[in-house]
């Protein structure tokens, strides 16, 4: 079998690339050793800039009618069980009320989509049937990926096939987006490193179709997405997609202990079946490469994260994209050669701070949790002090898992080299999102009109946008951007509130929304800019 790219793993990441490159009319097959998608819970949280992404791949509607419903709060609560008045609530908006706050903002501080709550296990299956459905794109689960070889010009592939036969497949590049324990990460003796095996806990999936109706239950917390329970077992319920399944995490030492850890949580009877109860450990690892050769490496085969901060997927996400398009580059003739390099370059140092950030969620959730006593339900003014004394750690530390729009929208590609330096730049920042056209960052969602975002008139090509009325002669990059066959557009958009925000009169922005250059003037050499951009120079 031959093809432009071989995707290893039809996670969510490898599902995104596939169809990012398909979208890109580059031929791909995808290969994933499980025989078919698995009812199994892992993430549920879509974050805003993995929905604007997904938005600009014409997927957010149906991610969004797959997943839960856009009027559910999305709250967090900290309580001693659902029956039992919460120690400390955290209101988060539902959909409905986020894309609401983003209809009135005007200064370039919200995402152009919010976040969406939708299962991993809905997810998959949504991605694979658009995958599928592409025609550059095939898709062949119960295929293994086994090993590979490469030379200066092609990777040779072998993958098992369901009965046992092995082929070849033969590929330009190679992408292992095939988890944490990531065979083809193995194959090229890329090491992970940082800290492994934090916290062991258990995880089961529970159907239990009544317990959101009766939510609130007695005087306990209202309806919401996360509800961690003040105890000595790191215990948290989180309600899955449907609002009838559910998953409790603990550390309990063994799975038969799930059903009562549930009952225990719950506090009141309930109708419920255990679909499903597994182990799993907390990683904060980082691979030393992103790749090597013709083979790249994506998602949680590169970062593992403790899903505090909900920065796994997503980040992988990410990386998908950034990959994409660099890819479709390359195989057309248009990319350079500094193109597929920068890619371990912008991608590994993002991957760097989510693990920085979830360590700082993960801390902060340790914070709380360490001011559990066993009094806390003594009817007696101890038993008060340690129920409010765990509400205010509670009411700082656990903002820090939940508040990581900084991480989700404000990073920033530094030293890359198809980005057009300019020293210094903001500071990073996990927890607040300031927007900014610095060169490498994301370009801040604003409204041109109402309904209307910049991000929506972009196309899937280089864009200069020339805004504010400029009268700037930009023929010269213009024809420099377009000699060399990359596609490209320029938009002018005389609507004054992006120029106010983005602070410039002309922005060149890549494919993936984020900014290459900006200037009040056409650049000096509009030659030299377009061969950076490109990756056929150095920035
Ligand atoms: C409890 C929990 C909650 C989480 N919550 C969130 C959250 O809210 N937000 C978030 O962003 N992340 C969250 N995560 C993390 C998220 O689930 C992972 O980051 C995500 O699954 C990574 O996607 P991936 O595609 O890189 O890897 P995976 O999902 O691990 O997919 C890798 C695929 O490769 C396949 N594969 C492996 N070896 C081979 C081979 N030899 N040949 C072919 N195929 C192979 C595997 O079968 C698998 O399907 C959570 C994780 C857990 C455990």
């Amino acid at each position: 079998m031959n093809t432009e790219v071989l995707v290893v793993g039809a996670g969510p990441v490898g599902l995104t690339l596939a169809i990012a490159l398909g979208q890109r009319g580059v031929a791909c097959v995808l290969i994933e050793k499980k025989a078919a998608p698995e009812f199994l819970p892992k993430m549920e949280r879509c974050n805003a800039r993995t929905m604007e992404i997904f938005r600009r791949m014409g997927l957010a509607d149906r991610i969004r009618a797959a997943g839960l419903d856009r009027l559910v709060p999305m709250d967090v609560y900290v309580a001693l069980a659902m029956n039992e008045p919460p120690l400390l609530h955290l209101p988060y908006p539902s959909v409905a009320e986020a894309q609401a706050q983003i209809a009135a903002c005007t200064d370039g501080s919200m995402p152009r989509e919010p976040y969406q709550l939708i299962s991993q296990y809905t997810l998959e299956p949504l991605l694979k049937s658009v995958a599928e459905q592409l025609p550059c794109v095939t898709v062949r689960y119960g295929h293994e990926f086994v090993s590979l070889s490469q030379d200066v010009g092609e990777v040779t592939a072998v993958v098992r096939d369901a009965s046992g036969r092995t082929l070849d497949v033969r590929a330009q590049y190679v992408v292992g987006c095939d988890g944490g324990s990531s065979p083809v990460r193995k194959q090229l003796g890329i090491q992970v490193r940082g800290e492994g095996n934090l916290l062991r806990l258990y995880q089961g999936l529970y159907y239990a179709p009544d317990l959101f109706d009766r939510i609130p239950i007695g005087n306990g917390p209202g309806r919401g997405r996360h509800y961690h329970i003040a105890d000595d077992r790191a215990t948290f319920l989180i309600m899955q997609d449907s609002t009838k399944h559910w998953t409790l995490h603990a550390t309990v030492d063994q799975p038969a202990q799930m059903a009562a850890q549930f009952e225990r949580t719950i506090g009141v009877p309930i109708r419920f079946d255990i679909l499903s109860v597994g182990e799993w450990k907390q990683n904060l690892l980082l691979a030393d490469h992103y790749g090597a050769g013709r083979v790249f490496l994506a998602g949680d085969a590169v970062h593992l994260v403790i899903p505090t901060g909900g920065l796994g997927m997503n980040t992988g996400v990410a990386d998908a994209i950034d990959l994409a398009w660099k890819l479709q580059a390359t195989l057309r003739g248009w990319g350079g050669p500094n193109l597929l390099p920068s890619y371990e370059v912008e991608r590994r140092q993002i991957g760097d701070r989510n693990v920085g950030a979830s360590r700082y969620a993960s801390i902060g959730r340790r914070a709380w949790r360490s001011q559990y006593r066993p009094d806390i339900r003594d009817a007696t003014s101890q038993g008060q002090a340690t129920r409010e004394n765990l509400a205010r750690v509670a009411n700082v530390e656990q903002r820090k898992t939940n508040e990581m729009i900084g991480a989700e929208l404000g990073y920033r590609y530094v030293g890359s080299p198809i980005v057009w330096d300019e020293p210094g730049g903001p500071e990073h920042l996990f927890r607040d999102y300031v927007p900014t056209t610095w060169p490498g960052a994301r370009l801040p969602h604003v409204w041109v009109e109402e309904g209307c975002s910049v991000h929506d008139v972009i196309g899937d090509g280089y864009t200069l946008l020339k805004l504010g009325g400029t009268h700037a002669d930009t023929s010269g990059l213009e024809t420099a951007m377009r000699a060399g066959g990359a596609p490209f557009d320029t938009l002018t958009i005389d609507a004054a509130r992006p120029r106010d925000v983005y602070g410039y009169d002309l922005i060149l922005v890549r494919p993936d929304l984020h900014v290459v250059w900006r200037g009040h003037a056409s650049p000096s050499d509009p030659v030299q800019l377009a061969a950076m951009a490109t990756g056929h120079q150095n920035g």
